[in-house]
Order: C-alpha cells, then structure tokens, then sequence
C-alpha cells in the first residue's frame, strides 16, 4: 500500500467544508461521529448544525430534557443513538472527558471505533486507527488485496498503520482515508482518481467480482425498526398514554397498517430503552 499521493490529493479533494472538520472540539467530533454511524452525511449536516447550536457543549446538552433531544434527532433514525448521546453530555458535564480509549469506551454508546475516532480528530493521540465501513474497505483493498470481509481487523490496522506518510498528522490522515473510502473505493470501487490506485494491491489482482461480493442492506420499509420509529415520532407529537391511538398516529409514517401484537413489542422495546418514561408510557407497553 503506497500513500504517497494522499496527501496531496487530501488536500485538494478532501471534505474540508463538513462543518465538523473545522474543530477539534471533543463534543462537536462525537456530536458527528454518532450522528454518522448510520446515517448518510448529506441529512446529517443539518441536523449537527442544528443540534450544535442548541447545545453547543455537554454542559448545555445535559440540561436539556431527554424528549427535546429526542425531537431534534428525528428524521436521522436510530434514536437510541440521541438517548446514549444525551448521558454522554450528563457525564462529562460531571466528570470531564476520559482521555485513554477505555475512558472513553466507558461512556454510553461510544464503541471501539468512536473511542478511536475521538483520540485520533479531537485528542490528537497516537493509537491505533479507527475503522469504520470506509476505513476498512479502503485497507483491505489497498493493503491486503483482499475484501473486507476476508481479513481481520488487526491485518487492516497493521497495513493502515505502517502506511502513513511521515509528513501526514494522524487526524488528516484519518480524514483523508474516510474520504477515499467514500468518494473512490466504495462497494463498487472508482479507481480512477483514486489517490491510492497507484500501489493499491487489490488493483494489481485478477479482476475480482467486487460488484457480486456487494451485501444487501436490509429491508426498511416493513420492518420492525420503522414500526418503532414511526411509534416514537408519534408518542413525541402526542405524548399519548393510549397505545391505539399511538398506533393511529403512527400509521400515517408506515406503508401498511402494523397489528397490534407489533405494535405492542414496538412501544415494549421503546419503553425498554429508555426511550419512552414508563411512567409516561401506553398502559399495555409496559
Ligand atoms: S485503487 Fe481502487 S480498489 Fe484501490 S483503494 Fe483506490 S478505489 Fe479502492
């Protein structure tokens, strides 16, 4: 794997006008960071603006109501992501931010890769990469020859790691592998263009079917993760207590009408984490 071209390239194609990329701040890059882990960037901009400008610091944030962060997240799905993000900012507010990868591993909702992510764009810490989707792929294919799902992450993290150009910062080289990864070696590879290509070794393989190698992602619409959605915005327009008139107020988020054995495991969940009081929530939820 040669990257000699990347910081070049970094500089001239990288994403620098993602807000997020402008600070160092630890809660702006965790703000995005979870905002991101499975939300596409494009609906995430506006919604980091707007969160940001609310709660600009941990401190402000843990003094808002759980249901007003809960509000602001709609649209971006996977509000477990709000809830863990809102006791992350009670926590810090306390006790100020861990700085080792353990530290920060302890907070709710914060895994290997965010930890990893926090040292290497916020902390500035030496460490072991952070792989994410992008990352991955991106070292896999030009370090392994291989795709990713036919190596471990240690292979991964040993060839990211010994690649990094001697006059890259560890935080611009992160950005600059995320963007590679995002804008050239996607699940069907742009290799053109790509600041890797030039001793990239999956490149030098057979043409391999990477196209047939695709996983589905699966199924929204119908799926029990929308049934939940659609109840959660509906309970944060109404705060109703009364589980069929949630589940009417829902319906007009869902494709086909959701039976009432769904209905109830949907608002269970939501009130098993946390996400609903269940002081607050439909008699037979709970
Ligand atoms: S050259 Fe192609 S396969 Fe190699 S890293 Fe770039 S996009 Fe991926």
């Amino acid at each position: 794997m040669r990257t000699d071209a990347l910081r070049r390239w970094y500089a001239a194609h990288g994403r620098h006008t993602l807000p997020w990329r402008s600070t160092h701040d630890p809660w702006a890059v965790l703000v995005s960071e979870v905002m991101l882990q499975q939300t596409q960037v494009a609906r995430v901009v506006p919604k980091w603006e707007a969160f940001m400008a609310r709660w600009p610091s941990p401190e402000a944030c843990a003094g808002a109501e759980l249901t007003e962060v809960l509000r602001l997240w709609q649209g971006l799905g996977y509000p477990r992501r709000a809830l863990a993000l809102h006791r992350c900012a009670q926590i810090v507010s306390a006790q100020g931010w861990p700085k080792s990868q353990a530290g920060l591993r302890a907070l709710p909702g914060v895994g290997a890769y965010t930890a990893r992510a926090l040292l290497a764009l916020a902390f500035r810490r030496p460490g072991r990469p952070p792989l994410d989707v992008n990352i991955r792929r991106v070292g896999a294919r030009a370090g392994l020859a291989a795709e990713p799902h036919q190596v471990t992450d240690a292979a991964v993290e040993e060839a990211l790691m010994t690649a990094r150009p001697a006059r890259m910062s560890r935080r611009d080289y992160t950005l600059a592998l995320f963007d590679a990864g995002a804008l050239h070696c996607r699940a069907v590879p742009r290799c053109d263009g790509c600041p890797l290509a030039g001793g990239c070794a999956w490149r030098r393989r057979p043409p391999a079917a990477a196209a047939g190698e695709r996983r589905r992602q699966p199924r929204y619409e119908g799926s029990f993760r929308q049934l939940r959605g659609a109840l959660l915005d509906a309970w944060l327009r109404t705060r109703s207590g009364d589980e069929a008139e949630l589940a009417a107020a829902a319906a007009a988020g869902l494709q086909s009408a959701a039976d009432a054995e769904r209905v109830a495991r949907a608002l269970h969940s939501l009130v098993a984490d946390g996400l609903i009081p269940a002081e607050r929530a439909p008699s037979q939820a709970g």
